[in-house]
């Protein structure tokens, strides 16, 4: 059997080892030093933001955005149902009431027709709508001039779910900059990672303070532990956060090697009857996380994502479907959702190619070969 080949595995530099020994060094064993305010600075200094937390997931940083905004009980927060659980279950863990949105077939992201038919009918409704979370799936930007035009005229905030989209851009500014909280991931699987970590960003100062306030159990500034709000115990390690600085040293290099897996993937697979690419519009720039393809069984003769993904598993190379809509998930199914079918036939025929940044130029023949077979 060959060795295992990865979706999207940890691609270290081999400089986080400086930033992590320094903490132990110097005994910042703590979610608090050194490496966190350099990693926040770093994070800044890439996206164009003014300030950052850094935080222990990009479920936290999405929680704390809620809070912020003050979603609570009965609140409404339009999200986009095609994306990862982790952008909607944050508005349940506050009562709040997660309304899905579909997405369009330019970007595969969050629909701005569909949005605005969502406000309209929330609003006749009676519902107070608390935020809107547009999602960058698979590192590609979406809509965003047609999100913000629609967001600002109804006066809710927006917030960028970028956690799969570090160093994509729109109009020639990175994502995570656009919203008025935005979030980004450093799960072990994303573009870059520190084993597990998130951040929010923010042009507004406040929210920012605000957010690591809240992020250290909310404590009043007293000399005993005195408590006027609910906090949570949400920040990075230092220690966590080393990784971070030594991988964003090569953010650069690793964007411009996804980039080079899609477009080897392009190479070897377009001209197969049937096979699609995410496609990128003029303006947008994506990081390319995940290479993904759309295999549309009535132009292959049959042959469906199932057939191409099982030929991939037995040769040991881990291939997923996209991710699977909230509206269709059963922990959802209770509900609203604003659209068509088109996350739906996303989902359906949807597959995410491995697409590390790691990934030898024998390991992207091998899948080419395996997928080509399929279609023999
Ligand atoms: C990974 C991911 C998250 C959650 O980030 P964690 O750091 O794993 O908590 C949220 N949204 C999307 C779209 C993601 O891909």
């Amino acid at each position: 059997m060959m060795n295992k080949i990865w979706l999207s595995s940890p691609h270290l530099s081999g400089h986080e080892q400086k930033y992590v020994q320094e903490a132990f060094a110097t005994n910042w064993v703590a979610p608090l030093g050194p490496n966190i305010n350099g990693f926040e600075e770093d994070l800044c200094s890439y996206v164009g933001v003014a300030h950052a937390t850094a935080l222990s997931s990009g479920t936290a940083a999405l929680h704390l955005a809620l809070v912020m905004l003050g979603v609570g009980a009965g609140d409404v927060v339009l999200c986009q149902s095609f994306t990862f659980a982790a952008s909607a279950n944050p508005i349940v863990y506050l009562g709040g009431t997660p309304v899905f949105v579909d997405s369009e077939t330019h970007t595969w992201n969050l629909c701005p027709d569909a949005l605005e038919t969502a406000i309209k009918d929330q609003k006749r409704q009676g519902k107070q709508i608390k935020a809107v979370i547009a999602v960058h799936l698979y590192g590609m930007p979406a809509q965003l001039h047609e999100i913000l035009d629609i967001c600002n005229r109804y006066d809710i905030a927006l917030i960028e779910d970028a956690a799969e989209a570090l160093g994509s851009t729109y109009a020639g500014k990175k994502l995570g900059s656009f919203g008025k909280l935005n979030v980004l991931s450093f799960n072990g699987n994303k573009i870059i990672t520190t084993s597990g970590g998130g951040a929010l960003l923010s042009d507004d100062e406040q929210f920012i303070q605000k957010s690591k306030f809240l992020a250290t159990q909310a404590r009043d500034d007293a000399p005993h532990y005195q408590h006027s709000e609910i906090g949570y115990n949400y920040r990075l390690s230092n220690i966590c956060a080393g990784i971070g600085r030594g991988q964003m040293e090569v953010i650069e290099e690793r964007v411009a090697q996804r980039r080079a897996n899609f477009d080897y993937y392009v190479k070897a697979l377009s001209f197969i009857e049937g096979i699609s690419f995410q496609p990128e519009a003029a303006g947008s720039f994506s990081n390319r996380w995940l290479s993904c393809i759309i295999i549309n069984p009535l132009q292959t003769g049959g042959i469906t994502r199932e057939n191409v993904r099982l030929a991939l598993a037995a040769k040991n190379i881990e291939a997923r479907p996209l991710w699977k809509p909230m509206h269709l998930q059963p922990v959802f199914e209770k509900a609203s959702f604003y659209g068509q079918n088109v996350a739906e036939n996303l989902f359906d025929h949807g597959l995410c190619l491995p697409s590390g940044s790691n990934l030898t130029s024998t390991e992207l023949e091998q899948i080419v070969e395996v997928i080509q077979g399929c279609f023999q």
